[in-house]
């Protein structure tokens, strides 16, 4: 049985739904991509994305890591320092168990304009691709669905119209903390190492962007970050010193500071007739050990997966919904749970909880197979053979 033309519909041009497009395509299909924001702001936002060795997999695969690998700041050591506890270790490229030629980094940082460039690069030069960006020249509205798709993919974001539409529920926690981003020139940092602080107001991530430039994520009550976003550049620099280690010093504040509310949330299901949802639209997590964007990706990992298998006539088209679902869920249920349980355990001062994290940073200083465990688990998720995309 081979398949007649397939055509896909991806709802969303942001980081999730620009590779979902090239993955359909990538596997034989027809698709469109269609968004109301124009390229220009497409590109626009001021975030810097870590990246996993599960992102780079899905990237070589769709043929793009080469393009992509100029955009992407390696980094070969992480340090996890819990603030509360006083203990702290670190992770290198060896503690990933990958073979050597393959683990020449622990994760990569991308900055979201140069990321988007390039993916929009790959987009418009696609045969198979269609992009629909920004307002419909007659006026009439591109949100929705094309009526002759074989498959739509929602990848619309946290507030998804389409998982609005097609009527399906979230569970939602909304955390305390927010989270503020800004970019940062610093002083005593090393240009391949990132850091993930864990302080009882909450988890603060350094990510190096090259040159000495870093990305802070900061994880604090909601208040504390609307102050913070408030502040003079010196000021906020002070507070930033006052909140590093030692050794790294900010001297130059390169953005405005912006926090956005973090939050927890999982739709109820993943898809409904021929809608998927993938990406934000169907969860979000915590930044803690920067799981996000690397879920939304192994959501493109294995619609990659399916829908090659529809294309060699393998799978029917209408079962890619319930293949995509079953294959989705234990890896999401599974991240939400650790980032959520992160977030519990170590944004506190707790007298039974303290002794209990300096214990287990000392058991993961001291081991490596329990660094190799943890971090394999960060970089593949918990569960990696059910994600690894089927072919
Ligand atoms: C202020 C802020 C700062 C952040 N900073 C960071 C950071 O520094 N690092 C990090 O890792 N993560 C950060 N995040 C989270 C990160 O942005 C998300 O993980 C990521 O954007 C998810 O990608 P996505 O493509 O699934 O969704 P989105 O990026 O939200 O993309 C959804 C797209 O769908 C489009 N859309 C909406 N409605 C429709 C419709 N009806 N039809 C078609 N298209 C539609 C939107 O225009 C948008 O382009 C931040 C989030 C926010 C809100």
């Amino acid at each position: 049985m081979s398949a007649p033309l397939l055509h896909g519909c991806v709802l969303g041009a942001g980081p999730t739904g620009a590779l979902a497009a090239l993955a359909l395509a990538d596997a034989g299909w027809h698709v469109s991509l269609r968004d109301p924001l124009p390229a220009e702001q497409l590109v626009e936002r001021s975030r810097a994305y870590a990246f996993t060795h599960s992102s780079r997999e899905l990237l070589q695969r769709l043929g793009l890591w080469d393009d992509l690998a100029a955009v992407l700041v390696p980094f070969r050591q992480l340090q996890l320092r819990d603030f509360g506890s006083g203990e702290g270790c670190q992770f290198e490229t060896e503690d990933l168990g990958l073979p050597r030629a393959t683990a020449n980094a622990v994760g990569w940082i991308a900055q979201h304009r140069p990321l988007m460039e390039a993916l929009l690069v790959r987009l418009e030069a696609h045969p198979a691709v269609r992009l629909q960006l920004g307002p419909d020249p007659a006026g009439e509205s591109r949100v929705g669905p094309e009526p002759a798709a074989d498959l739509v993919v929602a990848a619309d974001g946290p507030a998804s119209p389409s998982r609005t539409a097609l009527a399906i529920g979230q569970w939602q926690l909304a955390y305390r903390q927010s989270c503020l981003t800004a970019q940062v020139q610093l002083r005593g940092g090393k240009d391949d190492e990132a850091w993930e602080l864990l302080r009882p107001e909450g988890p603060f991530a350094v990510l190096p962007l090259g040159d000495g430039r870093v990305q802070v994520v900061w994880s604090a009550p909601a208040s504390r970050c609307r102050q913070l976003e408030r502040l003079p550049a010196t000021a906020f620099l002070d507070h930033l010193a006052a909140v590093l280690p030692d050794r790294l010093q900010p001297d130059v504040l390169l953005d405005h500071p912006r926090s956005f509310p973090v939050a927890l949330q999982l739709a109820r299901r993943l898809h409904r007739g021929r809608t998927l949802l993938v990406g934000e639209s169907a969860h979000r997590c915590h930044p803690v050990g920067g799981q996000g964007l690397n879920l939304c990706w192994r959501d493109v990992a294995v619609l990659h997966g399916l829908a090659g298998r529809v294309a060699r006539g393998q799978l029917a088209p209408d079962r890619i919904g319930a293949a995509y679902s079953w294959r989705r869920w234990p890896d999401l249920l599974l991240t939400l749970l650790v980032t959520d349980l992160l977030v519990r355990l170590f944004s506190n001062r707790h007298p039974l909880v303290v002794p209990l994290r300096r214990l287990a940073l000392a058991a993961l200083a001291r081991w490596a197979p329990l660094r190799r465990l943890l971090l394999t688990a960060m970089t593949f998720g918990p569960c990696r053979g059910r994600t690894a995309s089927p072919q």
